[in-house]
C-alpha cells in the first residue's frame, strides 16, 4: 500500500466539514471515456464541437446521437471504489458536499445524496422552448431529436455546454459551502474548464487544506497542499483504509 502523507492521512481524519469536487476522470475506471484523453472520439468528432450551443443549433440530431451514446456508455458502466469511497464519506462527515462536474449519474448510483451536479446530468431533457424537463427513457431513445412533453418545442440534453454559464444557485450553494471547508478533496480533473480549481482556490482562502488526485499533473497543482498520483480507483479506497484504521479515533 501507499505510504501516505502524514499530515494528509491527519487532515482526512480530523476534518467535519468537507468537500469533494469531481471531474471525468473518476469515472475513467467505469470505462466513460474523458474528452481529452483515449476514446474521447466519437465518430471523429472531438467533444469540443460537439458539446456547444452553436452544434446543437447546426445540426440537433447530431448532437442527440452523441448523447444517447454517451448514455448507453454509461447505463453500461458501474460505479468504480473512488465513488463508493465519496458515498462512505458522506456518512462519516458531519458536514460534507460533492461538487460534480460529471454528468453520467455513477455518483448517485454509488449512494451520494448530498451531491451538487454542476454540469447537469444526461438522464433529462430540457425544452428550449417553455424549459419543462422531462426524464429520458432508456437508450436508445425512439426518436431524435427529442420534443418536450408539455409543449412540443425542441428539446436538449440538460448539460451545460461549452460557452455556457452555470447555474448561479448552484454556484452559490457551493460557494456557501466552501466558505468554512476544512477539507478538499479534488479528484480526476484537468482543469482545463476552471470551475474546479476556482471553487478549490475559494476554500483554500478560507483556510482548507486542498488534495487532489490524479494521475497525471494539472490545473489544479497550483492551488494543491497534497498531489497524490495515482488513479482515483486505488488512491481512494488507499487513503480511506489509513483513515478508518484509525478506528474511532476522530
Ligand atoms: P477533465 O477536464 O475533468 O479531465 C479529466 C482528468 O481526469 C484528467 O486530468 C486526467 O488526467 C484525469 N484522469 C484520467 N484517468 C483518471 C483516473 N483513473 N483517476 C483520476 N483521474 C484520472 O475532463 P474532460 O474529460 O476534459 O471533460 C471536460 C468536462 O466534461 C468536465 O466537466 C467533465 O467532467 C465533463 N465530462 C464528464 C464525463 C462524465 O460524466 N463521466 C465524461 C467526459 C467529460
Ligand atoms: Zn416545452
Amino acid at each position: 500500500m501507499e505510504a501516505y502523507r502524514e499530515d494528509t492521512i491527519g487532515r482526512l481524519r480530523s476534518s467535519s466539514h468537507v468537500a469533494v469536487i469531481t471531474g471525468a476522470g473518476i469515472s475513467q475506471e467505469s470505462g466513460i471515456p474523458t474528452f481529452r484523453g483515449p476514446g474521447g472520439l466519437w465518430r471523429e468528432h472531438r467533444a469540443e464541437e460537439l458539446a456547444t450551443p452553436e452544434a446543437f443549433a447546426r445540426d440537433p440530431n447530431l448532437v442527440w446521437q452523441w448523447y444517447d451514446w454517451r448514455r448507453g456508455v454509461c447505463a453500461k458502466a458501474r460505479p468504480n471504489p473512488a465513488h463508493r469511497v465519496v458515498a462512505a464519506m458522506e456518512g462519516f462527515y458531519p458536514d460534507f458536499l460533492l461538487i460534480t462536474q460529471n454528468v453520467d449519474g455513477l455518483h448517485r448510483r454509488a449512494g451520494s445524496e448530498k451531491i451538487i451536479e454542476i454540469h447537469g446530468n444526461l438522464w433529462f431533457a430540457r425544452c428550449t422552448r417553455c424549459g419543462n424537463l422531462d426524464e429520458l427513457p432508456a437508450t436508445p431513445l425512439e426518436a431524435i431529436p427529442v420534443m418536450c412533453a408539455q409543449c412540443s418545442g425542441l428539446s436538449r440534453p440538460n448539460v451545460v455546454w461549452f460557452g455556457e454559464t452555470y447555474d448561479p444557485v448552484l454556484i452559490d450553494e457551493a460557494l456557501r459551502f466552501l466558505a468554512s471547508t476544512d477539507l478538499v478533496i479534488v479528484i480526476g480533473t484537468s482543469g482545463m474548464v476552471p470551475i474546479p480549481v476556482q471553487l478549490a482556490t475559494v476554500a483554500k482562502g478560507h483556510g482548507a487544506f486542498v488534495i487532489d488526485v490524479n494521475p497525471t499533473p494539472s490545473a489544479v497543482g497550483s492551488v494543491a497542499d497534497d498531489f497524490i498520483q495515482e488513479k482515483a480507483g486505488e488512491a481512494l479506497p488507499a487513503l480511506w483504509g489509513q483513515v478508518s484504521s484509525a478506528g474511532e479515533a476522530r
